[in-house]
């Protein structure tokens, strides 16, 4: 096995890790698919933006007011998805409420609604919501966290005549299991439903072909893989011979055909506009574009193959120095079914995320009940560093640091 060195100096994407800001260099972030880092180019793009604001006041608006779309048109070339199809906008739950709502409206005569149980929690409390508002009756939360090889058989045996819409996360929170979205998306089609999917924990880590799926519509977030800040604004897609069919449930002003002519008669914007709700907020927009920037600059293919060389370089360690210390591993060991996480379970797995947050210099994250994330970003982790922190998390366990730690978890994992 080759090692972290000498692995970094083949590494054709090395540069990026400058684009960042990153005041510690001993301190190893593997968890940039919670909140990615920092880009330098994001400090100067808000710092323009205040400055437009303070100079140009509202006259502003000339250049801000289609900065949804605009950005829209940019996320569309990281998932496969054409410019006029991909709007940025509000949270990824507050996108899936107005998609999964529409489609239900849509499909008014199937009162089925399918997902599964590896789901991002949200996304179904959201799904249910919407599902109850629109008088649907029959919720299927597939189950699949206990065996993901047979996620996509199990799925589609839950699909028939009755199902309205199959909304999935595409790359798994917990595991990095990713679904075959063409192979699902053509099971919802085969049955008459809808496919939606959420993008959260792939888009930016590796390259989606929504287009090339059939896929009809799909919601994703913009601070994990793509770096655009803390609570940054999300990003919706509707297939485009779907977006005249479909009709938001915020009926706001943003997604108004004229909205400056201030009629009361509300009239859907014509495109995937109409799925805006009300003014967009421009300094946490401003700071989304540098992230989608990197990312295209990068180039997907490229940054696929490092991350796949990563999380590949990342199990071997596992197997090699953890697995003999009582973790194991939950992410697929085919590099197709695997996002850019890598996922372990121990027992005092909270225990020993607390000890490398405080005292390691290490920052995965940990989720219940006994999961340890490993989260890889080519943009800027290295395999030094992956190789430094698998040493750091057998430090943790074979000199029991952890003990010391509470057993009790904090509101924030
Ligand atoms: C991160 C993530 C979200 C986050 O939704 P917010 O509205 O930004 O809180 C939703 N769904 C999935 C699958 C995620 O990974």
């Amino acid at each position: 096995m080759q090692g972290g060195q000498e692995l970094d100096s083949g590494d054709s994407l090395s540069a990026f890790r400058d684009r960042f800001v990153i005041e510690d260099p001993n301190l190893i972030y593997l968890d940039g698919n919670s909140l990615g880092r920092l880009p330098k180019g994001t400090v100067e793009a808000v710092d323009r933006v205040m400055s437009q604001w303070g100079s140009s006041l509202v006259s502003g608006w000339r250049e801000w007011y289609d900065l949804p779309q605009r950005l829209g048109a940019k996320i569309a070339r990281l998932i496969g998805a054409e410019a006029d199809e991909v709007v940025v906008c509000d949270s990824t739950s507050v996108n899936l409420f107005k998609l999964t709502v529409a489609a239900l409206q849509v499909q008014a005569d199937r009162p089925k609604v399918v997902t599964d149980d590896a789901n991002f929690p949200s996304d179904v409390y959201v799904t249910v919501g919407a599902a109850v508002l629109t008088g649907k009756t029959e919720f299927d939360v597939v189950a699949v966290e206990d065996d993901v090889a047979a996620a996509t058989s199990r799925i589609e045996a839950k699909l028939d005549g009755q199902t309205a819409v199959l909304t999935l996360s595409h790359a798994l929170f917990r595991s990095g299991y990713v679904h075959d979205m063409a192979r699902l998306t053509g099971g919802a089609h085969e049955v008459g439903a809808l496919a939606l999917w959420d993008l959260s924990h792939s888009v930016g880590a590796l390259p989606i072909d929504l287009n090339h799926c059939g896929v009809d519509l799909a919601v994703g977030c913009t601070y994990k893989y793509v770096n655009g800040g803390p609570g940054a604004p999300a990003f919706l897609f509707v297939r485009r011979e779907l977006q005249e069919r479909m009709r938001t449930p915020i009926w706001g002003w943003f997604g108004q055909r004229n909205a400056f002519d201030f009629s009361l008669d509300y009239e859907p914007a014509a495109g995937v506009a109409r799925f805006l709700a009300g003014t967009p907020p421009i300094l946490s927009m401003a700071a989304v574009e540098p992230g989608i920037d990197l990312l295209l600059e990068a180039g997907l293919d490229r940054l696929r193959e490092k991350s796949v060389a990563q999380t590949s370089f990342l199990i071997e360690l596992v197997d090699e120095v953890l697995v003999p210390l009582g973790f194991q591993m939950i992410t697929p060991r085919d590099v197709n079914r695997r996002g850019s996480h890598v996922s372990v379970t121990h027992p005092e797995a909270w225990r020993i995320n607390q000890a490398l947050i405080a005292e390691m210099k290490v920052i995965p994250d940990f989720r219940a009940p006994n999961v340890i994330r490993l989260g890889v970003t080519p943009l800027y982790t290295t395999f030094q560093e992956l190789e430094e922190a698998i040493d750091r998390i057998r430090c943790v366990v074979t000199e029991r640091r952890f003990e010391k730690y509470d057993v009790a978890k904090s509101a924030v994992t």
